[in-house]
């Protein structure tokens, strides 16, 4: 199986996983790098994974429809462009063969969901949305601190080598986040020199995986003392990590 990122827009990716013949492609919000990508490599479009209901993620699925050979899965709490086939938390949905699993990740949005794949090789897949992004977490557009905080939990508990889609390339910018509430975590300084000279090679930082991002995602590691100690320098009371979680978001929202 072969996993493709396909920049779309500034800086969404679209991925793409195919065995060859047949694809699945995951949050397309434009259908044209798609379609350029099944005709350059001569794939059917077999499925459709959508994870919230955001343009960026949604915008190409009517140009896509007469392509596809299968089903649109989605959000079973969001109202993404029917017909689709919704699905919650524990749902396994069935592409090239094998399943994904369903989780509920709330927190950017109200119906927010995931989708893994453990029997992947060389590793597990997580297609994660816009919940987990390489040093960073998406903004809290409809959900609360504490179910973002209860969302990355669940990411974070996935196996260690599961590589971790997400539909943007922020790296680069939450990496400079990240050393400025862990200013002495060594992995996210060797971390960052790695992802740009990634960027530097036009190339994206991404999938990232569990394991990297439990050493240097900040949204992850809210629990660790120099964490929490530089939330509550910008105003968290306590080492609740939910209040480390909001203090990081709402620090973050204003980091430039
Ligand atoms: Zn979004
Ligand atoms: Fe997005």
């Amino acid at each position: 199986m072969d996993l493709v990122a396909l920049p779309a827009f500034a800086d969404n990716y679209i991925w793409m996983l195919h065995d060859g013949a047949r694809a699945v492609v995951v949050d397309p919000g434009d259908a044209a790098p798609v379609l350029a990508a099944l005709d350059r490599l001569q794939l059917s479009l077999t499925a459709i994974l959508v994870t919230h209901h955001h343009p960026d993620h949604v915008g190409g699925l009517q140009a896509l429809r007469p392509r596809l050979e299968g089903q649109v899965h989605g959000p079973a709490r969001e109202a993404i462009p029917p017909p689709f086939e919704p699905h919650q938390d524990g749902e396994r949905v069935d592409v090239l063969g094998t399943p994904f699993e369903v989780i509920d990740v709330p927190g950017h949005t109200a119906g927010h969901i995931a989708y893994v794949q453990r029997g992947a090789t060389p590793a597990p897949l997580l297609f994660c949305g816009d919940t987990l992004f390489s040093a960073g977490c998406g903004r809290l557009f409809e959900g609360t601190p504490a179910q973002m905080l209860d969302s990355l939990d669940r990411l974070a508990a996935l196996p260690p080598d599961t590589r971790v889609c997400c539909a943007h390339e922020y790296t680069m910018s939450n990496l400079r986040f990240a050393a400025a509430v862990e200013p002495a975590n060594e992995a996210l300084a060797d971390h960052a020199r790695h992802a740009q000279a990634l960027r530097d090679a036009g190339q994206p930082t991404l999938p990232s995986t569990i394991a990297l991002e439990r050493r240097i995602n900040p949204f992850l590691r809210c629990r660790e003392p120099a964490v929490i100690a530089a939330a509550q320098a910008q105003g968290a009371a306590g080492t609740d990590p939910v209040a480390v979680l909001a203090a990081l978001r709402e620090w973050k929202n204003r980091f430039r």
